[in-house]
This record gives structure tokens, sequence and C-alpha cells, in this order.
């Protein structure tokens, strides 16, 4: 149809289907219909990875911070697609260099992870900084706060999919926010986000959201996600 035949600005109107309401007041950001994991207080939307446990982090002051040794922790529920906001700090007490410094990560479906790490002043490979989607994407840019202070995550991560013979039929994408700036946009995951290696696709349904324990006294406080 050429584009003169439409002469009518009703014929271009589409009616359904109409959103539904979610509110998310100004005051609070937080959506009516998240799924809060973590609250500053109730970490019992967590266990721990390595066990059955429940997670052993420290709960304190609002925030939840890793407690080296313990290991990961990972949400009990699992999720496909998501919107997921994280706010996290790196430890006061600047230790270490390069991956040793304020390291963590957020780890999407346990296999995808957006690096968490004190790069404020930190040098270290930039595939590998805080916000890179490890060792695929580097960050557009280095949008990190001092040490000591909160900072913020909004990602959306769209997972992978398989067919009935385990053939990834679409990539997985990540678009990441830092503080409110835009760090990751829509970039198709390579697969796993091996430490050492290549990404891996191996076929995988819903899965958890992952938290890391690489040893550094990492804190997170007002976790939430909406489901896509
Ligand atoms: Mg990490």
């Amino acid at each position: 149809m050429a584009y003169s035949q439409i002469t009518d600005p009703v014929a271009t109107e589409v009616w359904e289907p109409v959103p539904r309401k979610v509110t998310s007041p100004a005051d609070q950001f937080l959506p009516s219909d998240a799924i809060i994991l973590f609250d500053g207080k109730d970490m019992s939307a967590w266990k721990s990875t390595k066990t059955a446990d429940a997670a052993a982090w420290t709960i304190a002051d609002d925030a939840m911070t890793v407690k080296p040794g313990t290991g990961n922790i990972e949400t009990k529920e699992n999720f496909g697609s998501i919107q997921l906001h994280i706010e996290w700090r790196s430890p006061v007490v600047v230790e270490s260099e390069g991956q040793g410094r304020g390291n963590s990560g957020v780890f999407f479906q346990k296999r995808y992870e957006v690096q968490v790490l004190d790069n404020y002043n930190n040098k270290t490979y930039p595939n590998g900084q805080a916000g890179a989607v490890y060792k695929q994407y580097i960050p557009l840019v280095n949008a990190c706060r001092p040490p000591g202070e909160w900072q913020a995550y909004d990602i959306v991560f769209m997972a992978p999919e398989f067919n009935a013979d385990g053939i990834r039929t679409r990539p997985g994408y990540l678009t990441v926010f830092h503080n409110g700036v835009l760090i990751q946009n829509h970039v198709e995951v390579q697969g796993t986000t091996e430490y050492i290696g290549l990404p891996k696709n191996i076929a995988h349904g819903k899965a958890p959201i992952m938290l890391q324990d690489h040893s550094n006294l990492v804190s997170y406080r007002n976790i939430w996600v909406r489901e896509l």
C-alpha cells in the first residue's frame, strides 16, 4: 500500500491491548508489580548456592554484605526475562587493586554476570570492570561512585531461548543503567560469562539470580525485579 492511500488517521490507531496500570510513586522508586527480593532486613528470598542452607551473608544497617567464604547466594525463585533494580556499595576501606577491589557480581540465571567492582580509581581489564558483561562487553562509560557510596544498577535482561534439541534459538540481551547512566545498550549475550575460556551455550530454562562472594565486603540493598 502506498503511503498516500491512507487518508484517515483512525486507520493507524491501535486500541488493544491496553497496557495494565503499574504505579511507581515519586517518593519511592518501587513499581507496584515488583517482586521485592531484599528490603534491607529479610533475606528469606535467598539461599546459599553451595548448600541447601539459608544465605549466610551479614545483615546490618538495611543492607546485606558478603560474608567471605560463605559463598555465593541465589534467589529461591527462578527467573526468565526480567527488569532488575539492585543497589550495591564497595567497601569504604580500599584494599587491593584490579579484580581484587570490591569484586562481586550479579549473575542472571546463574550464568551471565554483570560485574560489580570498585572501579572508581582502579585499573583492570575494561571487559571486566564494573558494569561489564564479564569478558564480553566493556561498559560504554565508567559511572562509578567512590567506595562507600551506594550505587544502582537498573538492568533489563532478556533470557536466551533454546529449542527442544538444545539449540539456542534466540540469544540473551542485556541493557544496563549504572546510577542512571546507560552503560550497556541491548548487547547480545554471547553465552556464559567465563573466567577462563569462551562463552558456552548449553540449554537451560528459568534459573535464579545469583550474587557473588568474591571475598570482598560488598553490600547490597533495595533489590527488586519485574518479570517481563
Ligand atoms: Mg565479579
